[in-house]
């Protein structure tokens, strides 16, 4: 019979060859069983997607001529999981190493294992990180000499099927590169079943060969390695190469029926009422306004930003815009300020120095800088009076406007107080006249977690209302 192609060819960038790995890698033979389970499954090209991280054995995902992505390192079941919730009907596999997969992407991997989707995570475990020059990793054997553990490492390794069964694996698999047949065989069980699979594929590294004086891993994966039918729990723990390693399929289990969560529907009960506010665009006649809003984390300080600016976007779309946030490493309870930039001109420079208008939701922005509050000589300040110590305002010079209303107060009795920004929202429209009323209401609406746009609605009429008594 004669064949004018490889039978892999259409799943491999063929202009990508020669690849990078090392003579005497395995990790292209891991590639093609790969490409093998998937011609098995006779799953289509188009129907199957591949993330990967960094290193070595995440380049598979470059030579695979599907639909691929050459994620971040520690960061493709992540990403994997992004592509199986826009698009359940792909073959979701992930490719990678014992460092990407179970050292940076730790977390992520056993989180994988409580998601419950149908990701596939094929993981080739050469012991460390290789592509680097081998430092060690978390499957690191104990005493073994990296670049990083020259005298030997000191730490135990983790047994990667161990923490898979722990962590809710519906499949869970182990194999090497010197069995191919058996690794197929795994691969194609662990895309057929429905939930979170994983395979530990010992590989050899020759780098790590060389530094432990070890003249091939591969044959010591075939001395050692047992291929069983059934696994018990002492086969978990064999996996040393120097003593020995058991093979096959530790768990293949069908996916747990999940409880729909009430919170779920009712939110999306409330979210079927649409909620529609017209406004009408106009010239704003604004030629350059610098707003900051400022306050805590956790006020709704970016949130507010983000309606001003979509807000400015609905009444005049000629308008330029940036918005810049900041807030400190804690987020939740630090300072937090937004800045919006408006402008008929192109903006060059995002950043303000001194704003036109001040939302102050809290002091706590004004007590860092030494209780000074910045803003224009002839500028505007808006203030929650329940959050905000008065006499950082007696210093202000008495060309500055300056507005009070107790929003948090206001948001904590009659509704709740995550609308306070919206509260003191409706009390700058009305105090500036800068945004038109309905453009505000609109980008509300936009912006509200999906039924929660009528409380919103609400606090902002009752901030627009408010009157000093
Ligand atoms: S450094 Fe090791 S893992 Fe990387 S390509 Fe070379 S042999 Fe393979």
């Amino acid at each position: 019979m004669e064949i004018d192609q490889h039978p892999y060819a259409d799943i491999l960038r063929k202009e990508l060859m020669p690849n990078i790995w090392c003579s005497g890698c395995r990790i292209g033979r891991i590639k093609n069983v790969f490409i093998e389970a998937i011609q098995q499954l006779g799953y289509e090209a188009d129907k199957c997607s591949v993330v990967s991280g960094i290193g070595c054995s995440s380049r598979v995902a470059g030579y695979l001529n599907l639909d691929t992505i050459h994620a971040t390192h520690g960061r493709a079941i992540p990403t994997a999981l992004g592509v199986k919730l826009a698009k359940p009907e792909l073959h979701v596999s992930v490719m990678g190493g014992d460092g990407d997969i179970l050292g940076i992407g730790g977390n992520h991997f056993l989180a994988l294992g409580r998601h419950g989707l149908d990701v596939n995570v094929f993981c080739m475990n050469n012991f460390g990180y290789s592509m680097t020059g081998f430092q060690h990793g978390p499957t690191t054997p104990l005493g073994a000499r990296t670049i990083t553990t020259s005298g030997g490492s000191p730490y135990i390794p983790i047994n990667p099927v161990a923490v898979a069964l722990a962590a809710g694996y519906t499949f869970v698999a182990r194999s090497t590169s010197g069995h191919p047949y058996h690794l197929i065989d795994c691969m194609v069980s662990a895309m057929k079943n429905r939930g979170p699979s994983f395979i530990e594929i010992l590989v050899p590294c020759i780098l790590y060969e060389r530094r432990n004086k070890i003249k091939s891993l591969e044959a010591l994966y075939l001395e050692k390695a047992e291929i069983k039918e059934t696994l018990s729990k002492e086969d978990v723990d064999q996996s040393d190469f120097m003593k020995k390693i058991s093979l096959g399929i530790f768990r293949d289990a069908p996916v747990r029926e999940r409880p729909q969560l009430s919170l779920v529907k009712s939110t999306k009960k409330l979210a079927d009422k649409k909620f529609d506010v017209k406004f009408r665009s106009r010239a704003s006649g604004i030629k350059h306004m610098q707003i900051r809003m400022e306050g805590t984390g956790g006020q709704g300080i970016v949130q507010g930003g983000k309606v001003l600016i979509l807000a400015a976007m609905n009444m005049d779309p000629k308008l330029n815009s940036t918005l810049t946030k900041r807030y400190g490493p804690e987020m939740k309870g630090g300072s937090c300020l937004t800045d919006v930039l408006l402008s008929s001109q192109q903006i060059d420079y995002p950043f303000i120095e001194t704003p036109d208008l001040l939302i102050m939701m809290s002091d706590l922005v004004a007590k860092e800088r030494g209780g000074e509050v910045v803003i224009k000589n002839k500028g505007t300040v808006v203030v929650d009076e329940s959050m905000v110590d008065p006499r950082l305002l007696e210093t202000l010079p008495k060309t500055v406007k300056v507005f009070k209303i107790p929003a948090t107060q206001i948001a904590r009795e009659e509704f709740r107080v995550v609308v306070a920004n919206n509260v003191l929202m409706g009390y700058v429209c009305k105090t500036t006249s800068i945004i038109d009323k309905n453009c505000l209401k609109a980008a509300i609406v936009k912006s509200a977690p999906p039924g929660t746009e009528e409380m919103n609605l609400s606090a902002f009429e009752t901030g627009y209302k408010f009157r000093k008594s």
